[in-house]
């Protein structure tokens, strides 16, 4: 710590915080390595959420560091509207070769969010340069998050993300959550519920395909609480949608880049959908990135025009900004050297044996988990949300270990780089956290 008085904590409005609450008792970090966080008073924190699911290489990866160190000497900015960087093409093009085969273009931006802008926005221009331009209609699905930009939460289904936001969420619709009663305790996907999907042709019943321009979902929904998709869901959401000219977006800000095994959950699912957003692993955290991946169908739709003419008229000041080029680039370069798109493979029996055992204790309403991502789902009590925090302030300050909650779900999505002792250690303490409490 500095020899400078510590600064007022009031100026700062902290997103998505409970702020009196976290100012009266502050859960801090001071640095990072590997696995673990460094708080203030000397506690190594084992952080079993990658950040906020995006240090997917694991914290002070000095190749990153030092790739960023360098580019911003040599080259702090440059545009990407009618100029350019050598960089920001070199990633895009490696980025593709990563992504399903046809989705051979992308976009850059800086979020999670806007990479949902971006795509949403993509789908609704494409079917205007088609001639369809009355596919306006977008479908996201309940639980379901994609950021906070109004384009994300009209098509997010979390409503206290959408409730005091006002008028512009209109021209949307929203599948049914595709979680089934009764499939609690479900290791990986459940078997019942892909007719889940079929509840589209509902919607399109209702609505007129020739009004709908995209579905949005996550592959597995991580933020809304960790469900996952019942098995065969997903490829009938590709089926439905084909079948009428929708575009399927599938939003991997939390799947991509290896969290649940393989590049992509796309990849993974072997479904190509039409686009699909990414952020958080794209750079591991260490600079804001988003991409959007674009099939070339798309892509090549808005190639015909004048070559003169801009085809979209849409960025950001910093699409492809070069120093998240080089965050990323150096990423990549450790994702492949590690191996770290497979680890999922190799330790995803082992997280859910682990996660499952936690079965035992009556306050435990259900457990999900996919790769290496893994929810614990509490029965509410007298306040709903409040067993969640609870846990996940026990086992900051006694367990030594970071989770996330989400009203009274945790959620855990550990570095790639985890370890069988790392999953024991954050299960540990998760039991002696419920076991204190409860
Ligand atoms: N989409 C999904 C699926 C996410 O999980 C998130 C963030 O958690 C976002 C979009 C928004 O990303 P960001 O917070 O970088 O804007």
């Amino acid at each position: 710590m500095s020899m400078m008085s510590a600064p007022s904590m009031d100026s700062f409005w902290m997103p998505f915080t409970a702020n009196r609450q976290f100012k009266a008792n502050p859960r801090m970090f001071e640095s990072a390595e590997g696995m673990y966080y460094k708080t203030p008073d000397g506690r190594s924190v084992l952080d079993s959420t990658a950040g906020l699911w995006c240090v997917n290489a694991g914290h002070g990866r000095t190749q990153i560091s030092e790739a960023v160190s360098r580019q911003i000497q040599n080259l702090d900015f440059a545009p990407t509207f009618q100029l350019c960087h050598p960089m920001a093409f070199e990633l895009a093009e490696r980025l593709t070769k990563l992504s399903p085969a046809g989705m051979d273009h992308v976009f850059f931006c800086n979020s999670g969010s806007e990479s949902v802008d971006t795509a949403l926005k993509i789908a609704l221009a494409y079917h205007r340069v088609k001639g369809d331009a009355g596919r306006t209609r977008l479908i996201g699905r309940e639980k379901g998050y994609h950021g906070t930009g109004f384009g994300g939460i009209s098509v997010g289904g979390l409503v206290n993300n959408r409730r005091a936001f006002g008028s512009l969420l209109n021209g949307v619709d929203h599948l049914k959550h595709a979680w089934t009663p009764g499939t609690e305790f479900t290791k990986g996907q459940p078997e019942v519920g892909a007719n889940l999907a079929d509840e589209l042709e509902g919607i399109i019943a209702l609505h007129g395909a020739e009004t709908i321009a995209a579905v949005i979902v996550e592959p597995i929904a991580g933020s809304g609480g960790v469900w996952v998709p019942p098995k065969g869901y997903l490829q009938r959401l590709r089926d439905i949608t084909r079948k009428h000219g929708i575009l399927l977006i599938f939003d991997e800000v939390i799947t991509g880049y290896g969290r649940i095994g393989g590049a992509f959950a796309s990849n993974h699912f072997d479904i190509t959908p039409d686009l699909i957003t990414s952020a958080k692993g794209l750079t591991n955290g260490a600079i804001p990135m988003g991409a959007v991946f674009v099939s070339n169908e798309i892509h090549d739709a808005f190639m015909t025009g004048p070559e003169e003419a801009i085809e979209l008229f849409h960025g950001y000041t910093y699409s492809a900004h070069p120093v998240a080029c080089a965050a990323a680039l150096a990423t990549l370069d450790i994702y492949e050297k590690e191996n770290l798109f497979n680890k999922a493979y190799e330790l995803g029996e082992y997280w859910q044996e682990q996660l499952h055992s936690l079965k035992e204790f009556d306050v435990v309403k259900d457990i999900r988990n996919y790769g290496l991502v893994g929810g614990i789902e509490f029965h509410s009590g007298d306040k709903p949300g409040q067993r969640g925090y609870d846990v996940f302030e026990h086992c900051f300050w006694k367990g030594n270990v970071m989770v996330r909650y989400t009203m009274d779900i945790l959620a855990m999505s550990p570095p790639l780089i985890v370890e069988k002792e790392h999953i024991d250690e954050a299960i540990t303490a998760l039991r002696n956290g419920i076991k204190a409490l409860y």
